[in-house]
């Protein structure tokens, strides 16, 4: 059958490719210890699950606006307000089915086909696929392993054309685990507000953030930049709630307009879980500093263990909860690039990492350490036998 055009060049997402690999070859009876996804390990606090029975019992269970209850946009202006003390209103808030669904929604409703859309690499899988879909162009934008990964302004500048529409700026980042420095954030915001160009600005990682790193909000620049500042967020990562699917955006009104007429139109989220997310956000935050200090913990091991072995070079995730060592002097005998060397691995002893490719970046492969510690000591210690 003949499939339309715009999905000729999609490939399915590779952090969930290798994920549904690990699963499919544990099921067949082999030990696999899977490093691919990022997905927290952890269950959704009691309180949360809590909000979501209510919910079911009280039957709310029908539809919802299309674009999201009023007291969920409420516990997400209530969240801007009370972090940075800026007054978002309900118009420029959006809920949707999880961060991934946002982004789309964004790609559907601004771009054309030949607008050009600055993305940094390394990027999350998801990004430049959402772009082709709707016929946007991805301009690759170089961070560098010796600066940590950084998106600098300077190498925005070197890649802006008449037709730059926007940039997706990822912070802190998946999969390098780069935090974006206030100071850069100044230039960045700066330059697009000179060119006027839209930040699409994912900030899902907002709290994972690690020795002495400090997340920086767009929304904190949003007394001169709100006209082009879209922010896209999620309970998903910060409450352990991927299943759920709650995501949301807070972006000027005719943009959240445009995408709540598509979510008319198409898929809208869930009443019970927007139930579940207004107490997420509204309600006993502990769950997080312990499941953060926990995530803290694995990174410390992940990164020492990482560089323990000779050959890798794993620079230190500031936050998310992603290693993205340096694996390209195993790139010999036979394996010439990253996603053989990831298919090497899984062979040899069984353990599941995403290949730098998929980021375009060749030389790496992403870890994920939202996995118990006991994984994380089983896998490293299989790795370090095979590499050594
Ligand atoms: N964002 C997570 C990851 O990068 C979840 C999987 C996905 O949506 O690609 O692994």
């Amino acid at each position: 059958m003949k499939l339309a055009e715009r999905v000729s060049q999609l490939s399915p997402s590779p952090t969930m490719a290798v994920s549904a690999e690990a699963s499919r070859l544990r099921a067949s009876g082999q030990e696999v210890i899977d490093f691919s996804i990022g997905e927290p390990d952890f269950n959704t606090p009691d309180n949360i699950k809590n909000e979501g029975h209510q919910a079911i019992d009280g039957n709310f269970t029908r539809y919802t606006a299309a674009a999201g209850i009023k007291d969920l946009k409420e516990a997400v202006v209530n969240k801007y307000q009370s972090q940075y003390g800026i007054e978002y209103t309900l118009p420029e808030v959006v809920i949707s089915c999880g961060a991934k669904h946002t982004l789309f929604n964004l790609a559907f409703v601004l771009f054309d086909k030949g607008d050009e859309v600055l993305l940094p690499v390394p990027y999350w899988v998801t990004f430049p696929e959402q772009l082709k879909m709707v016929g946007a162009t991805p301009v690759e934008v170089l961070t560098e392993e010796k600066d940590n990964f950084i998106l600098r302004a300077s190498a925005i500048k070197d890649k802006l054309t008449a037709r730059t529409k926007a940039i997706i700026v990822n912070t802190p980042n998946n999969p390098t685990g780069a935090v974006i420095p206030e100071e850069e954030m100044e230039k960045i915001v700066a330059l697009a507000l000179d060119q006027n160009i839209l930040i699409i600005f994912d900030e899902c990682y907002e709290y994972f953030v690690f020795d002495g790193s400090k997340h920086t909000s767009l929304a904190q620049f949003a007394n001169r930049a709100k006209h082009l500042s879209i922010l896209v967020n999620t309970a998903s990562k910060t409450y352990a709630m991927t299943g759920w699917r709650i995501g949301y955006l807070i972006a000027p009104p005719e943009i959240c307009k445009a995408i709540g007429g598509v979510q008319s139109h198409s898929a809208n989220p869930a009443s019970v879980s927007q139930k579940a997310a207004v107490e997420s956000i509204l309600g006993d935050q502990d769950s997080v500093s312990k499941m953060i200090a926990e995530y803290d913990r694995r990174r410390q091991y992940v990164v020492d263990r990482l560089n323990g072995i000779s050959g890798l070079s794993c620079a230190n995730p500031g936050g998310a909860f992603y290693a993205f060592p340096n694996v390209s002097n195993y790139f010999k005998n036979g394996i010439g690039n990253s996603l053989e060397f990831s298919q090497w691995l899984l062979k040899e002893v069984g353990v599941a990492v995403v290949p730098g490719s998929a980021f375009g970046q060749e030389d790496y492969v992403r870890i994920s350490f939202a996995t118990s510690m006991e994984n994380l000591v089983k896998g490293l210690d299989l790795m370090e036998n095979v590499l050594t």
